[in-house]
């Protein structure tokens, strides 16, 4: 009965006439968040007390599905082929950053808002020129070209400024340079800057910029600084939310993807929780400014995903939830550990998952092999015990969700392309 009153409800919102733009937008991308990200998720946080699976938020805005495919007949895009699509409405090919096959600059819907007026920003947990962001901001026919891209953060204008008030994440490497010192010029332009967390607190007002690491962040799993992406929202939404005209801004989820190329499940649930902590912050903006608009996907999925492995009907979300850190992290502080008993006991001390003599083992034999095999191997060991099974260490062709909150919510239901979503959102910046 409840799920039909909630279909009528629906199916009256698409009905209503077409609602005003909203002021504000906030478009947050889950890097490499595909469903079964989702899925796993709410296993995760399943309270174990009550029978009932409670819904995450990734659940209570869930909307639609995406595809993803890019410009080329691999089917299987990259970050930055989807980063433009989204950003542009234009599919190009993999490695393109806003640009097309001939290589001509393709307009961003930051570069819309701020020719219109409105302030502008993008928050990552990767460095700020990454794929992702950078398409929202910068030109280049290839995502590695990292000084270049974040020249353009500086020298790709609009009317005489900067595309974006607001930049935060990662990347002082790419920003001070022995060539080239793009935080002074951002600083001569006004900009208050940070390169520390207490100096992020302490930004008070636009244009600002906070590099808060020499690349990405350490993952969220091993950070000693909690809930980062979130930490970053918060100062963002914070900041914009005097805009006259409104803002957009676009804050991603870097690292779920990272997590899902590293084949970590309990990293990316790590991720997952920033990100959805993350969420609820923009959720709440939108609950004390009902003219903003909340939109949600991914560009991608990573790692092929599956909670289920190995023939058996179960996925052990308890081994996940008691591993301290990442497969990296770990064998990192493995490796120096001869002794195989000594080894077996820190193990113990990081994922508190007993072994066989076999598997203990194993884990001898994949230290002597180096670092890189033994952080396999650990993960190896959480995913055959929990059941989580992997098909990539690169990103798959499977649609992903669409999650959207605010009046125009209905904008984003069903099936689309992602350059969909970048057009409707370009659309209500245009109004
Ligand atoms: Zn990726």
């Amino acid at each position: 009965m409840l799920k039909k009153t909630a279909l009528m409800v629906c199916a009256a919102l698409a009905a209503a006439p077409a609602l005003a733009a909203p002021k504000n937008i906030i478009y947050m991308i889950g890097d490499g968040m595909g469903p079964a990200y989702l899925a796993a998720y709410r296993y995760y946080m399943d309270d174990p007390a009550t029978k009932t699976v409670e819904r995450t938020i990734f659940d209570e805005l869930w909307v639609g599905v995406a595809t993803t495919y890019p410009d080329d007949d691999t089917v299987v895009t990259d970050s930055a082929a989807a980063a433009t699509a989204l950003a542009t409405t234009h599919k190009t090919y993999n490695g393109a950053i806003s640009v097309d096959h001939q290589h001509h600059n393709l307009t961003t819907m930051l570069e819309i808002a701020k020719a219109k007026g409105k302030t502008t920003g993008v928050v990552a947990t990767a460095q700020i020129n990454h794929a992702t962001p950078a398409s929202f901001i910068a030109h280049d026919p290839a995502r590695r070209n990292y000084d270049a891209i974040a020249d353009d953060f500086f020298d790709n204008r609009v009317h005489g400024k900067p595309v974006a008030d607001l930049m935060l994440g990662g990347g002082t490497q790419y920003f001070i340079r022995k060539d080239r010192n793009l935080v002074e010029q951002f600083k001569s332009e006004g900009y208050q800057y940070a390169d520390n967390w207490d100096g992020l607190r302490q930004l008070n007002k636009l244009p600002a910029m906070a590099l808060l690491a020499p690349e990405g962040f350490v993952s969220t799993i091993d950070n000693p600084e909690p809930a980062p992406l979130k930490q970053m929202t918060e100062k963002a939404l914070q900041l914009m939310s005097g805009s006259e005209k409104g803002f957009v801004v676009m804050i991603e989820g870097s690292q779920i993807d990272w997590c899902g190329h590293a084949n970590d499940v309990a990293c990316a649930m790590a991720e997952m929780r920033d990100f959805a902590e993350s969420i609820k912050v923009a959720k709440a903006y939108v609950d004390s400014h009902p003219d903003t608009l909340l939109v949600i996907t991914a560009d991608h999925e990573t790692g092929g995903l599956s909670l289920g492995a190995n023939g058996q009907y179960a996925w052990k979300r308890d081994v996940i939830k008691k591993v301290k850190n990442s497969g990296d992290y770990i064998a990192d502080q493995l490796l120096p550990l001869k002794d195989a008993a000594t080894l077996y006991q820190a193990w113990l001390s990081f994922t508190s998952l007993p072994l066989s003599a076999e598997e203990q083992q194993l884990l001898v034999n994949a230290r002597a092999e180096g670092q890189k095999t033994l952080a396999k191997a650990v993960k190896q060991r959480i995913d055959h015990h929990s059941l989580t099974g992997w098909t990539s260490g690169a990103h798959t062709a499977i649609d992903v969700p669409v999650l959207a909150y605010g009046a125009d919510k209905a904008a984003f239901a069903g099936f689309q392309d992602n350059t969909d979503i970048a057009a409707k959102l370009i659309e209500f910046i245009q109004k």
